[in-house]
């Protein structure tokens, strides 16, 4: 199959600026590469600085003129067009997307697909952001009030895991609540991010509204951090990366949204019901070949039912079927790169060092269908220490360590025991049990008796590394907005 043969050939080698595909200013460019099978894919062209000057420049101008010509109903439009559009385009997209970042197909588009409710649910915000009127105590008589407005250009920085689906998360609030954004999708999957313009074009967004620009983090993502034309950063990625984004962007006091990463505690107690908590811990952290950012990668499982829980968790990871994006049934594609299966390698090899607590998994599968991609299996670690590098470090792959735990205490200061905060998953049918654990948790959300479930409308983020602002829901219109008061003398 050449799916890239369905998209058009401008998307190699350019920007979308000003509501053109043109070719980038920089000479640099990389290969996409299909991670299931090693195969080049387009040439990617990666911006630099001089390229992002260009859309900052566009996005500013395109700001401006939004603020006097787009009205809060013009604003739900383009957002309900674009969700037609998006809806028109699932099997395209998330094709690309399957293809570019190795997602089972199925899995890829049903990612696309929701983000047409995405769109729908911020296109119902922008009509519905209001200021405030205050009675004061101030000596005299006034009209006091609020003004919320937009911050003006900002900067959407995402990561390979889910491309889309993050380009949405930022994108959605910040047009519905009047920004305009650039979106610097990462390297290992900048082409189904690219493909958008056309779609924005089509939706009949503003040129410069959004603009998408491809390039390396420390070029064109350290330009867009340092930018004094843009006014917020909203990023997902590594807390490694965070950190220089927010030096970066202390040049003109950016606002900065950070979604990072993760090291979370699943907790299966005695009582839970193992037909279903199996199904829902072994994909929590399985899932997407692991890569994803609340994967559950620390199963914490109550003495009674641990080697239970192991013998079955195991069984559960051996039934998955790996295989290639595109083929029927496949439930985990190929990790994204070449770099990210040499990470998850030096972590089978940590775990070589005691052979005995490998239940199953650690090593990379190079047979057949294997040959070319850069495939792994589901691997399980057990009795390795929390404090172990296995146990504390994000390794971004499918591996998951089981621990066993006696008391409700232990298991709190064990799953707290991280840099992280972003996620965490309970398994009991004692309702005291699930709010005791939901409260002392120390993560940005809970998922009881499942994992992993999300909604527009519920806003999502973390705590200590795995940073701070919300997406999704009410709350991340404030992240995209800020507060003028008005004082009107009376007297
Ligand atoms: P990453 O290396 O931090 O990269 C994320 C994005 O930042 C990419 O677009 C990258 O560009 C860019 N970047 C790199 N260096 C930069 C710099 N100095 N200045 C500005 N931008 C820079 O993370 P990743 O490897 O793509 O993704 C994996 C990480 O993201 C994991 O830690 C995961 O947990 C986290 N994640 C979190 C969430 C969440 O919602 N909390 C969701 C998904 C992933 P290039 O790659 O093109 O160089
Ligand atoms: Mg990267």
């Amino acid at each position: 199959m050449d799916l890239i043969a369905e998209f058009p050939k401008y998307l190699a080698r350019t920007a979308f600026i000003d509501g053109k595909y043109s070719a980038v200013r920089s000479e640099e460019s990389i290969w996409a590469i299909d991670p299931s099978t090693g195969e080049h894919l387009l040439e990617i062209g990666l911006g630099d600085s001089s390229d992002i000057d260009a859309a900052v420049l566009s996005a500013n101008v395109a700001f401006e003129k939004a603020r006097i010509e787009l009205k809060p109903q013009d604003r739900q439009n383009l957002l309900l067009r674009l969700a037609e559009l998006i809806e028109e385009n699932v099997q395209t997209l998330g094709s690309l997307q399957a293809q570019e970042m190795g997602m089972p197909l199925t899995i890829a588009r049903g990612a696309v697909a929701s983000c047409v409710e995405f769109c729908r649910y911020y296109a119902g915000w922008a009509t519905k952001l209001y200021g405030e009127t205050i009675e004061t105590s101030a000596p005299g008589e006034f009209h006091a009030y609020t003004l919320r407005e937009p911050i003006g250009v900002v900067a959407g920085i995402i990561p390979w895991n889910a491309p889309i689906p993050s380009a949405f998360y930022k994108l959605c609030p910040a047009i519905c609540t009047g920004n305009a954004i650039i979106l610097k999708p990462a390297e290992e999957a900048s082409l189904c991010v690219l493909a958008l313009g056309e779609i924005l074009n089509e939706a009949g967004f503003p040129p410069g509204l959004v603009n998408i620009v491809a390039g390396r983090g420390e070029i064109a993502g350290e330009a867009l951090s340092s930018h004094e034309g843009v006014g917020k950063v909203a990023f997902t990625g590594s807390a490694e990366t965070a950190r220089h984004i927010l030096r970066a962007s202390a040049t003109n006091m950016k606002r900065v949204t950070f979604e990072l990463g993760g090291k979370s505690p699943d907790i299966i107690m005695a009582d839970a019901n193992l037909e279903k908590a199996i199904p829902q811990a072994g994909w929590a952290v399985f899932g997407l070949t692991g890569q994803l950012c609340v994967a559950g990668t620390r199963i914490f499982v109550e003495r009674p039912i641990y080697d239970e829980f192991v013998e079955k968790l195991k069984a559960y990871a051996e039934s998955l079927k790996i295989g290639p994006s595109h083929q029927e049934g496949v439930q985990l594609g190929p990790l994204v790169s070449a770099a990210q299966l040499e990470r998850v390698e030096s972590y089978f090899a940590l775990g070589k060092e005691q052979p005995n607590n490998i239940a199953t998994g650690g090593e990379r599968l190079v047979e057949g269908n294997y040959s070319n991609g850069y495939f792994v299996p589901p691997t399980i670690f057990t009795n390795f220490p929390n404090e172990s590098q296995i146990a504390q470090e994000e390794i971004f792959g499918p591996v998951a360590t089981v621990l066993p735990f006696d008391t409700i205490e232990e298991v709190v200061k064990l799953s707290n025991a991280t840099q992280y905060g972003l996620a965490a998953g309970v398994y009991t049918d004692k309702l005291s049990d699930a709010h005791l654990l939901a409260k002392r948790l120390q993560a940005g959300v809970v998922w009881i008796n499942q994992y992993g479930a999300s909604d527009p409308s519920m806003s999502f983020g973390g705590t200590k590394h795995s940073g701070y602002g919300r997406e999704k829901g009410r709350l991340a219109l404030d992240d995209y907005t800020q507060i003028k008061n008005i004082w009107v003398g009376l007297s």
